[in-house]
């Protein structure tokens, strides 16, 4: 079979793994999801990109990019079809002006490891194992969110292959409109074989983990949700509440505040310690890596439910507090509050396709269960959302394992769209990169 997918695949000089080679299983998943593709190709640069997305087509198969493998929703895998695979095409280059180009199937791992001995960051998500593709495409919330926005917001240009199998140089100038999709509409455009950030100054981070008692859920969260909406935008924050490795419904409430303005916690910690008394602190100094998850694989048999909203500040204190009340009732994950604002907010909501910067807070549910468990699991947690719902005016792509219609609906508002599915019928009018939450092309409504 590999030899008949050779000959089409002319001149292509990355690796073809189908279900009779021997890397074949370990190639068809991805960190989060399990499929039986008809064939993995991994290209070695951006030609072979061109000449797997053609065979792609060719072929009628449907088509599965994958960056980091990270998709919840197990986009970048495919029964069937065709993944191509980017993890070959990953290298990190600084370039003048803090500039740094980075390759489509790169990890964020790779780009700590280039970027902090020159005291540089590209604000990230909390991981270091996931993929810089498909967390940059659709958003990007880490630890630097309120300082300096989302992930997208520091991407300047882009290399991409097209539908049809054309390369071509995306910025503010070139293909405008494509640009703006790229940032937020997903990997609905073509695959990026790489990205062009800028860079910005970091020294280390101050830290802080603190956890407060289950019980007084209520008082931190409000505490915490007051003092996040004057703080300033160096500092980054979550709490985490009824983790299951932690406890569950008896887990301690666990807040991370992360400050990358070169000034102290000090006053933070005062103001979160004077709600209620902590029961542990853990606070200094650290390296931008060492506040990272190193990340691992899903232990196959397992899956995820999760989901997510957007909260408007007038409607913040009431969501914090529903969230801390349903963290109490027997609820089958976590609860997690991300505070956003500061830089975040200051991006207009028409300037790139993440439209949500009005927002105060994230609020995401996130919950891992055996595969027969798991349809149970996405119920009890539908109940939590069905009090949270109330509360959200929009959600995030990149945490959505795919399965509520309604999160998947308030991705983008109406406006951004129709905007994203007329860029999509002038890149992409077949719909060939579909494994995404991206707005359909145009002529297909
Ligand atoms: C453990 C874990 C922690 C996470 N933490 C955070 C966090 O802190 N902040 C946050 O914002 N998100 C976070 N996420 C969500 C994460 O951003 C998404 O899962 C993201 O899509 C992962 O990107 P990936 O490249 O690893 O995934 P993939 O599964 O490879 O790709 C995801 C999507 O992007 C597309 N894609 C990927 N690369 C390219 C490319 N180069 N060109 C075109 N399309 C591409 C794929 O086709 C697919 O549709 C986390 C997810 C996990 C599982």
């Amino acid at each position: 079979m590999t030899s008949a997918i050779e000959d089409q695949l002319a001149g292509f000089s990355g690796t073809i793994i189908t279900a009779d080679s021997d890397h074949y299983a370990d190639a068809a998943r991805t960190r989060m999801a399990a499929a039986a593709p008809a064939v993995v190709l991994r290209p070695a640069d951006t030609a072979d990109v061109a000449r797997a997305v053609r065979f792609g087509v060719e072929s009628g198969l449907t088509l599965a990019v994958r960056g980091g493998g990270h998709s919840v929703a197990g986009f970048s895998t495919v029964d069937d079809g065709v993944v191509i695979d980017l993890r070959n095409i990953d290298s990190v280059e600084v370039l003048p002006e803090r500039r740094v180009r980075v390759g489509g199937g790169a990890r964020w791992r790779q780009v700590v490891e280039a970027l902090s001995p020159l005291g540089l960051v590209i604000t990230s998500g909390d991981t270091a194992d996931v993929g810089v593709g498909g967390l940059t495409l659709s958003g990007g919330i880490g630890w630097m969110v309120r300082r300096d926005g989302l992930t997208l917001d520091q991407l300047r240009a882009a290399e991409l292959v097209t539908a049809s199998g054309e390369v071509l140089f995306v910025d503010a100038d070139e293909h405008p409109e494509l640009f703006w999709a790229l940032r937020g509409g997903g990997g609905a455009y073509g695959v990026v074989t790489a990205f062009e950030f800028e860079a910005q100054p970091a020294d280390g981070v101050e830290f802080a983990a603190l956890t407060f008692p289950a019980e007084e859920a209520e008082s931190v969260v409000a505490g915490w949700a007051a003092y996040m909406r004057t703080a300033p935008h160096g500092i980054s924050s979550t709490v985490v509440l009824a983790n299951p490795m932690a406890g569950g419904i008896a887990a301690p409430v666990a807040v991370t505040l992360v400050r990358s303005d070169g000034e102290d916690l000090v006053d933070a910690i005062g103001a979160l310690t004077s709600i209620t008394a902590p029961l542990s602190t853990d606070a200094g100094r650290r390296a931008y890596a060492e506040i990272l998850h190193p990340g691992a694989e899903l232990p196959s048999g397992l899956s995820t439910a999760v989901r997510n909203g957007f909260v408007s500040p007038d409607a913040a204190d009431a969501a914090a507090l529903a969230a801390a009340r349903a963290a109490r009732q027997p609820q089958p994950g976590s609860i997690i509050l991300h505070s956003l604002g500061g830089a975040f907010a200051a991006v207009p909501a028409d300037a790139t396709a993440f439209a949500h910067r009005g927002a105060e807070l994230m609020i995401s549910t996130f919950a891992v269960a055996p595969e027969a468990a798991i349809a149970a699991v996405r119920e009890r947690s539908a109940e939590v959302w069905n009090d949270l719902e109330r509360f959200v005016t929009g959600a995030y792509a990149n945490s959505l394992d795919g399965t509520s219609a309604s999160a998947v609906a308030s991705i983008y508002p109406a406006g951004t769209r129709e905007r994203l599915a007329a860029v999509k019928a002038t890149y992409d009018p077949a719909d060939v990169f579909a494994r995404n939450f991206g707005a359909r092309p145009a002529s297909a409504h």
